[in-house]
Protein backbone atom coordinates (compact mmCIF):
# COMPACT_ATOMS: atom_id res chain seq x y z
CA UNK A 1 0.00 0.00 0.00
CA UNK A 2 1.06 3.20 -1.05
CA UNK A 3 0.00 6.45 1.90
CA UNK A 4 0.74 9.92 0.39
CA UNK A 5 -0.13 13.62 1.74
CA UNK A 6 -3.41 14.67 0.57
CA UNK A 7 -3.38 18.34 -0.05
CA UNK A 8 -4.83 18.97 3.41
CA UNK A 9 -1.60 17.82 5.39
CA UNK A 10 1.48 19.41 6.09
CA UNK A 11 3.10 16.80 7.56
CA UNK A 12 2.83 13.36 9.03
CA UNK A 13 3.44 14.41 12.81
CA UNK A 14 2.54 17.35 14.38
CA UNK A 15 5.09 19.36 16.93
CA UNK A 16 3.58 19.92 20.02
CA UNK A 17 4.69 21.94 22.95
CA UNK A 18 6.29 19.84 25.64
CA UNK A 19 4.70 18.42 28.93
CA UNK A 20 6.14 16.84 31.97
CA UNK A 21 6.18 12.97 32.24
CA UNK A 22 3.64 11.39 34.98
CA UNK A 23 3.85 7.96 35.69
CA UNK A 24 0.51 5.87 36.27
CA UNK A 25 0.33 6.45 39.62
CA UNK A 26 0.60 9.91 39.67
CA UNK A 27 -1.13 10.55 36.24
CA UNK A 28 -5.08 11.48 36.10
CA UNK A 29 -7.45 11.44 33.64
CA UNK A 30 -8.69 14.62 33.95
CA UNK A 31 -12.28 15.76 32.05
CA UNK A 32 -13.35 19.02 31.15
CA UNK A 33 -16.19 20.22 30.17
CA UNK A 34 -16.62 23.51 27.73
CA UNK A 35 -12.66 22.99 27.52
CA UNK A 36 -12.91 24.65 23.71
CA UNK A 37 -13.91 27.75 25.33
CA UNK A 38 -11.45 30.76 26.77
CA UNK A 39 -11.24 29.23 30.29
CA UNK A 40 -11.30 25.97 29.50
CA UNK A 41 -8.77 26.02 27.07
CA UNK A 42 -6.69 28.11 29.35
CA UNK A 43 -6.94 24.98 32.01
CA UNK A 44 -6.28 22.21 29.15
CA UNK A 45 -2.90 23.90 28.56
CA UNK A 46 -1.69 23.64 32.47
CA UNK A 47 -3.20 20.16 32.98
CA UNK A 48 -1.64 19.11 29.52
CA UNK A 49 2.20 20.94 30.52
CA UNK A 50 1.29 19.30 34.28
CA UNK A 51 1.37 15.81 31.96
CA UNK A 52 -1.96 14.38 32.51
CA UNK A 53 -4.15 13.00 30.51
CA UNK A 54 -7.10 15.48 29.20
CA UNK A 55 -10.43 14.94 27.51
CA UNK A 56 -12.68 17.79 26.70
CA UNK A 57 -16.18 18.08 26.37
CA UNK A 58 -17.57 20.85 24.00
CA UNK A 59 -20.43 21.55 22.26
CA UNK A 60 -18.68 24.38 20.20
CA UNK A 61 -21.78 27.03 21.09
CA UNK A 62 -19.68 29.81 22.05
CA UNK A 63 -16.39 28.25 22.36
CA UNK A 64 -13.93 26.82 19.31
CA UNK A 65 -11.79 23.93 18.34
CA UNK A 66 -9.03 26.82 17.43
CA UNK A 67 -8.38 27.17 21.25
CA UNK A 68 -7.04 23.67 21.66
CA UNK A 69 -5.98 23.27 18.58
CA UNK A 70 -1.97 22.72 19.40
CA UNK A 71 -3.23 19.44 21.07
CA UNK A 72 -4.87 17.68 18.85
CA UNK A 73 -3.45 14.75 17.77
CA UNK A 74 -1.72 14.38 20.71
CA UNK A 75 -1.56 11.07 23.03
CA UNK A 76 -2.46 12.82 26.18
CA UNK A 77 -5.31 14.57 24.65
CA UNK A 78 -8.98 13.51 23.54
CA UNK A 79 -11.77 16.72 21.97
CA UNK A 80 -15.25 15.29 22.28
CA UNK A 81 -17.67 16.61 20.30
CA UNK A 82 -20.90 16.08 22.74
CA UNK A 83 -23.56 18.21 24.31
CA UNK A 84 -23.77 17.81 28.04
CA UNK A 85 -27.61 18.28 28.37
CA UNK A 86 -27.16 13.82 26.67
CA UNK A 87 -25.57 11.95 29.48
CA UNK A 88 -21.95 10.76 28.45
CA UNK A 89 -20.29 7.46 29.46
CA UNK A 90 -16.41 7.62 30.39
CA UNK A 91 -13.72 7.08 32.43
CA UNK A 92 -12.36 9.51 34.68
CA UNK A 93 -10.74 10.80 38.17
CA UNK A 94 -11.81 14.36 38.14
CA UNK A 95 -14.54 16.44 35.90
CA UNK A 96 -13.66 20.12 35.96
CA UNK A 97 -17.31 21.09 34.95
CA UNK A 98 -17.10 25.01 33.07
CA UNK A 99 -19.87 23.83 30.18
CA UNK A 100 -22.21 26.63 29.43
CA UNK A 101 -22.45 30.08 27.75
CA UNK A 102 -21.12 32.69 30.11
CA UNK A 103 -21.25 36.47 28.85
CA UNK A 104 -24.58 37.95 29.18
CA UNK A 105 -25.37 38.33 25.55
CA UNK A 106 -24.34 34.67 25.04
CA UNK A 107 -26.69 33.47 27.75
CA UNK A 108 -29.91 35.55 27.25
CA UNK A 109 -29.68 34.65 23.22
CA UNK A 110 -30.90 31.01 24.35
CA UNK A 111 -32.08 31.11 27.80
CA UNK A 112 -33.84 27.46 28.05
CA UNK A 113 -30.23 26.05 26.59
CA UNK A 114 -28.91 27.91 28.95
CA UNK A 115 -30.95 27.27 32.10
CA UNK A 116 -30.63 23.06 30.44
CA UNK A 117 -26.74 22.98 30.09
CA UNK A 118 -26.74 24.57 33.99
CA UNK A 119 -29.42 22.14 35.25
CA UNK A 120 -29.60 18.76 33.27
CA UNK A 121 -26.06 19.21 31.78
CA UNK A 122 -25.03 19.55 35.44
CA UNK A 123 -26.65 16.34 36.63
CA UNK A 124 -25.15 14.29 33.97
CA UNK A 125 -22.00 15.29 34.89
CA UNK A 126 -22.91 14.68 38.53
CA UNK A 127 -24.21 11.22 37.79
CA UNK A 128 -20.98 10.58 35.84
CA UNK A 129 -19.11 11.65 38.70
CA UNK A 130 -20.70 9.23 40.96
CA UNK A 131 -20.97 6.33 38.68
CA UNK A 132 -17.08 6.71 38.19
CA UNK A 133 -16.14 7.63 41.78
CA UNK A 134 -14.49 11.22 40.54
CA UNK A 135 -13.75 14.30 42.24
CA UNK A 136 -15.94 16.94 40.53
CA UNK A 137 -15.28 21.07 40.47
CA UNK A 138 -18.30 23.37 39.04
CA UNK A 139 -17.60 26.57 37.40
CA UNK A 140 -20.31 28.57 39.03
CA UNK A 141 -20.29 32.57 39.12
CA UNK A 142 -20.14 35.70 41.19
CA UNK A 143 -24.27 36.27 39.23
CA UNK A 144 -25.19 33.86 42.13
CA UNK A 145 -25.31 36.94 44.74
CA UNK A 146 -27.06 39.22 41.63
CA UNK A 147 -27.20 42.64 42.30
CA UNK A 148 -25.69 42.54 45.63
CA UNK A 149 -26.61 44.71 48.74
CA UNK A 150 -24.18 43.34 51.01
CA UNK A 151 -20.16 44.24 49.79
CA UNK A 152 -17.55 43.12 49.43
CA UNK A 153 -19.45 39.42 48.72
CA UNK A 154 -18.44 36.93 50.84
CA UNK A 155 -19.25 33.19 50.49
CA UNK A 156 -22.00 33.42 53.04
CA UNK A 157 -24.16 35.94 51.33
CA UNK A 158 -27.24 34.59 49.74
CA UNK A 159 -27.42 36.40 47.37
CA UNK A 160 -30.44 39.13 45.72
CA UNK A 161 -31.91 37.70 42.26
CA UNK A 162 -34.56 38.62 40.07
CA UNK A 163 -35.64 34.89 39.50
CA UNK A 164 -37.63 36.36 36.16
CA UNK A 165 -35.15 39.05 35.00
CA UNK A 166 -33.48 38.91 31.51
CA UNK A 167 -29.80 37.25 33.47
CA UNK A 168 -32.44 34.75 35.42
CA UNK A 169 -31.42 31.77 33.23
CA UNK A 170 -27.77 31.97 33.77
CA UNK A 171 -28.26 32.96 37.43
CA UNK A 172 -30.76 30.76 38.28
CA UNK A 173 -29.09 28.50 36.20
CA UNK A 174 -25.95 28.49 38.18
CA UNK A 175 -27.58 28.40 41.60
CA UNK A 176 -29.80 25.39 40.95
CA UNK A 177 -26.28 23.57 39.88
CA UNK A 178 -24.62 24.90 43.42
CA UNK A 179 -27.70 23.38 45.08
CA UNK A 180 -27.24 19.95 42.87
CA UNK A 181 -23.72 19.64 43.91
CA UNK A 182 -24.43 19.42 47.60
CA UNK A 183 -27.46 17.26 47.48
CA UNK A 184 -25.42 14.52 45.77
CA UNK A 185 -22.63 15.30 47.55
CA UNK A 186 -24.63 14.67 51.00
CA UNK A 187 -26.87 12.11 49.50
CA UNK A 188 -24.31 10.00 47.76
CA UNK A 189 -21.00 10.93 49.67
CA UNK A 190 -19.14 12.51 46.91
CA UNK A 191 -16.43 14.69 46.71
CA UNK A 192 -17.26 18.09 45.10
CA UNK A 193 -15.68 21.53 44.71
CA UNK A 194 -17.26 24.76 44.06
CA UNK A 195 -15.63 27.92 42.45
CA UNK A 196 -17.59 31.15 42.19
CA UNK A 197 -16.11 32.76 39.86
CA UNK A 198 -15.95 36.77 39.47
CA UNK A 199 -15.38 38.60 35.77
CA UNK A 200 -12.44 36.82 34.18
CA UNK A 201 -10.49 38.19 30.85
CA UNK A 202 -7.45 37.57 28.76
CA UNK A 203 -6.80 35.50 25.29
CA UNK A 204 -9.19 33.82 23.53
CA UNK A 205 -12.04 35.56 25.29
CA UNK A 206 -14.42 35.71 22.14
CA UNK A 207 -14.02 38.49 19.85
CA UNK A 208 -17.87 39.26 19.78
CA UNK A 209 -19.36 38.21 23.38
CA UNK A 210 -19.93 41.49 24.24
CA UNK A 211 -18.78 41.73 27.27
CA UNK A 212 -16.87 45.10 29.14
CA UNK A 213 -13.18 43.65 28.83
CA UNK A 214 -13.83 42.39 25.02
CA UNK A 215 -16.01 45.49 23.93
CA UNK A 216 -13.74 48.51 24.97
CA UNK A 217 -10.90 46.61 23.46
CA UNK A 218 -12.28 46.03 20.39
CA UNK A 219 -13.53 49.52 19.97
CA UNK A 220 -10.55 51.40 21.01
CA UNK A 221 -8.39 49.30 18.43
CA UNK A 222 -11.03 49.83 15.71
CA UNK A 223 -11.19 53.59 16.38
CA UNK A 224 -15.10 53.36 17.57
CA UNK A 225 -16.76 54.83 20.01
CA UNK A 226 -16.23 53.12 23.44
CA UNK A 227 -20.05 52.19 25.04
CA UNK A 228 -20.84 52.81 28.45
CA UNK A 229 -24.13 51.35 29.68
CA UNK A 230 -25.98 54.04 32.44
CA UNK A 231 -24.06 56.18 34.32
CA UNK A 232 -20.92 54.02 34.42
CA UNK A 233 -20.43 54.00 38.02
CA UNK A 234 -21.41 50.41 38.48
CA UNK A 235 -18.07 48.42 39.18
CA UNK A 236 -16.55 45.46 38.63
CA UNK A 237 -13.22 43.62 39.33
CA UNK A 238 -11.54 42.25 36.68
CA UNK A 239 -9.38 38.76 37.18
CA UNK A 240 -6.65 37.58 34.48
CA UNK A 241 -7.28 34.26 33.07
CA UNK A 242 -3.75 32.58 34.52
CA UNK A 243 -4.82 33.78 38.58
CA UNK A 244 -8.39 31.65 37.38
CA UNK A 245 -6.75 28.76 36.08
CA UNK A 246 -4.17 28.79 39.68
CA UNK A 247 -7.17 28.99 41.73
CA UNK A 248 -9.06 25.99 40.08
CA UNK A 249 -6.69 23.53 40.43
CA UNK A 250 -5.70 24.79 44.27
CA UNK A 251 -9.55 24.37 44.81
CA UNK A 252 -9.41 21.09 43.24
CA UNK A 253 -6.39 19.77 45.06
CA UNK A 254 -7.58 20.84 48.17
CA UNK A 255 -9.45 19.41 50.55
CA UNK A 256 -12.27 21.67 51.14
CA UNK A 257 -15.45 21.37 49.97
CA UNK A 258 -17.78 24.29 50.53
CA UNK A 259 -18.09 27.48 47.83
CA UNK A 260 -15.39 29.68 47.21
CA UNK A 261 -14.79 33.30 45.60
CA UNK A 262 -12.37 33.10 42.82
CA UNK A 263 -11.53 36.84 41.82
CA UNK A 264 -9.67 39.69 41.98
CA UNK A 265 -10.61 42.42 44.52
CA UNK A 266 -9.20 44.87 42.91
CA UNK A 267 -12.47 47.16 42.17
CA UNK A 268 -13.24 49.72 39.47
CA UNK A 269 -16.42 51.92 37.92
CA UNK A 270 -17.08 51.21 34.26
CA UNK A 271 -16.37 54.92 33.70
CA UNK A 272 -12.46 54.21 35.16
CA UNK A 273 -12.23 51.11 32.92
CA UNK A 274 -13.09 52.45 29.86
CA UNK A 275 -10.39 55.64 30.57
CA UNK A 276 -8.13 53.07 31.68
CA UNK A 277 -8.32 51.01 28.34
CA UNK A 278 -8.48 54.43 26.55
CA UNK A 279 -5.23 55.20 28.02
CA UNK A 280 -3.37 51.50 27.00
CA UNK A 281 -4.70 51.14 23.54
CA UNK A 282 -5.40 54.88 22.27
CA UNK A 283 -5.73 58.10 23.83
CA UNK A 284 -7.91 59.17 20.96
CA UNK A 285 -10.79 57.19 21.67
CA UNK A 286 -14.20 58.41 22.51
CA UNK A 287 -16.62 57.57 25.37
CA UNK A 288 -20.21 57.92 25.05
CA UNK A 289 -22.95 56.85 27.30
CA UNK A 290 -25.87 54.43 26.36
CA UNK A 291 -29.17 53.59 28.00
CA UNK A 292 -28.50 51.51 31.17
CA UNK A 293 -28.84 47.30 31.08
CA UNK A 294 -31.99 46.17 32.61
CA UNK A 295 -31.14 44.34 36.20
CA UNK A 296 -27.36 45.40 35.60
CA UNK A 297 -25.56 44.33 38.88
CA UNK A 298 -24.38 47.55 40.44
CA UNK A 299 -21.68 46.74 42.69
CA UNK A 300 -19.37 43.74 42.37
CA UNK A 301 -15.86 42.70 44.65
CA UNK A 302 -15.21 39.31 46.19
CA UNK A 303 -14.22 38.65 49.32
CA UNK A 304 -11.58 36.42 49.18
CA UNK A 305 -10.62 35.39 52.74
CA UNK A 306 -11.56 32.13 52.29
CA UNK A 307 -9.67 31.35 49.18
CA UNK A 308 -6.99 32.74 50.76
CA UNK A 309 -7.15 30.75 54.25
CA UNK A 310 -7.78 27.29 52.85
CA UNK A 311 -5.71 27.37 48.66
CA UNK A 312 -3.46 29.93 49.62
CA UNK A 313 -4.08 31.54 46.62
CA UNK A 314 -4.56 34.98 45.60
CA UNK A 315 -4.72 36.66 41.90
CA UNK A 316 -0.93 37.88 41.19
CA UNK A 317 -1.69 39.35 37.88
CA UNK A 318 -2.17 43.29 38.05
CA UNK A 319 -4.88 44.77 35.41
CA UNK A 320 -2.15 46.92 33.01
CA UNK A 321 -0.06 43.56 32.66
CA UNK A 322 -3.51 41.01 32.09
CA UNK A 323 -5.04 43.66 29.72
CA UNK A 324 -1.73 44.26 27.58
CA UNK A 325 -1.46 40.73 27.20
CA UNK A 326 -5.47 40.89 25.78
CA UNK A 327 -4.61 43.88 23.61
CA UNK A 328 -1.51 41.94 21.63
CA UNK A 329 -4.20 38.98 21.13
CA UNK A 330 -6.97 40.94 20.01
CA UNK A 331 -4.64 42.79 17.93
CA UNK A 332 -3.24 39.75 16.14
CA UNK A 333 -7.22 38.44 16.11
CA UNK A 334 -8.06 41.71 14.05
CA UNK A 335 -5.39 40.95 11.80
CA UNK A 336 -5.92 37.91 11.18
CA UNK A 337 -9.24 38.85 9.52
CA UNK A 338 -7.33 41.64 8.07
CA UNK A 339 -8.44 44.21 9.90
CA UNK A 340 -5.62 46.79 10.78
CA UNK A 341 -6.51 48.52 13.72
CA UNK A 342 -5.87 52.17 13.42
CA UNK A 343 -2.49 53.37 13.12
P1 LIG B 1 -16.97 30.19 27.16
O1 LIG B 1 -18.29 30.48 26.53
O2 LIG B 1 -15.75 30.66 26.48
O3 LIG B 1 -16.81 28.63 27.44
C1 LIG B 1 -17.87 27.78 27.71
C2 LIG B 1 -17.71 26.52 26.87
O4 LIG B 1 -18.80 25.63 27.16
C3 LIG B 1 -17.75 26.79 25.36
O5 LIG B 1 -16.65 26.16 24.76
C4 LIG B 1 -19.07 26.20 24.92
O6 LIG B 1 -19.05 25.77 23.58
C5 LIG B 1 -19.26 25.08 25.92
N1 LIG B 1 -20.66 24.67 26.11
C6 LIG B 1 -21.72 25.48 26.35
N2 LIG B 1 -22.84 24.74 26.47
C7 LIG B 1 -22.47 23.44 26.31
C8 LIG B 1 -23.18 22.21 26.31
N3 LIG B 1 -24.51 22.17 26.49
N4 LIG B 1 -22.49 21.06 26.10
C9 LIG B 1 -21.15 21.09 25.89
N5 LIG B 1 -20.43 22.23 25.89
C10 LIG B 1 -21.08 23.39 26.09
O7 LIG B 1 -17.06 30.79 28.64
P2 LIG B 1 -15.91 30.96 29.73
O8 LIG B 1 -15.76 32.39 29.98
O9 LIG B 1 -14.73 30.14 29.39
O10 LIG B 1 -16.64 30.32 31.01
C11 LIG B 1 -16.36 29.01 31.46
C12 LIG B 1 -17.14 28.73 32.74
O11 LIG B 1 -16.77 29.67 33.76
C13 LIG B 1 -18.65 28.87 32.56
O12 LIG B 1 -19.29 27.85 33.31
C14 LIG B 1 -18.97 30.21 33.16
O13 LIG B 1 -20.28 30.26 33.66
C15 LIG B 1 -17.92 30.31 34.26
N6 LIG B 1 -17.63 31.73 34.57
C16 LIG B 1 -16.88 32.50 33.70
C17 LIG B 1 -16.65 33.84 34.02
C18 LIG B 1 -15.84 34.73 33.11
O14 LIG B 1 -15.70 35.92 33.41
N7 LIG B 1 -15.28 34.24 32.03
C19 LIG B 1 -17.18 34.38 35.20
C20 LIG B 1 -17.94 33.57 36.01
C21 LIG B 1 -18.15 32.24 35.71
N1 LIG C 1 -20.72 47.26 29.95
C1 LIG C 1 -20.58 48.50 29.35
N2 LIG C 1 -20.34 48.57 28.01
C2 LIG C 1 -20.19 47.47 27.23
C3 LIG C 1 -20.32 46.18 27.84
C4 LIG C 1 -20.60 46.12 29.20
O1 LIG C 1 -20.70 49.54 30.02
O2 LIG C 1 -19.96 47.61 26.02
C5 LIG C 1 -20.98 47.18 31.40
C6 LIG C 1 -22.17 46.33 31.80
O3 LIG C 1 -23.37 47.10 31.78
C7 LIG C 1 -21.78 45.90 33.20
C8 LIG C 1 -20.25 45.79 33.13
O4 LIG C 1 -19.86 46.56 32.00
O5 LIG C 1 -22.12 46.89 34.13
C9 LIG C 1 -19.75 44.37 32.97
O6 LIG C 1 -20.46 43.76 31.92
P1 LIG C 1 -20.09 42.33 31.32
O7 LIG C 1 -21.13 42.03 30.29
O8 LIG C 1 -18.68 42.31 30.92
O9 LIG C 1 -20.20 41.30 32.54
P2 LIG C 1 -21.18 41.11 33.78
O10 LIG C 1 -20.32 41.36 34.96
O11 LIG C 1 -22.31 42.08 33.71
O12 LIG C 1 -21.63 39.70 33.67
Amino acid sequence: LEFKLSRFETSVSRRYPEVKFLNYLTRKRILITGGAGFVGSHLVDRLMFEGHEVIVVDNFLTGRKRNVDHWIGHENFELIHHDIVNPLFIEVDEIYHLASPASPPHYMQNPVKTIKTNTVGTINMLGLARRVNAKILIASTSEIYGDPDIHPQPETYWGHVNPIGPRACYDEGKRVAETLTYAYAKQENMRVRVARIFNTYGPRMHMNDGRVVSNFILQALKGEVITVYGSGEQTRSFQYVSDLVDGLIALMNSNYSQPVNLGNPVEHTINEFATIIKELVDDRSKISHLAEVEDDPQRRRPDITRAKTYLNWEPKVPLNVGLQKTVDYFKKELQRFNYSPRA
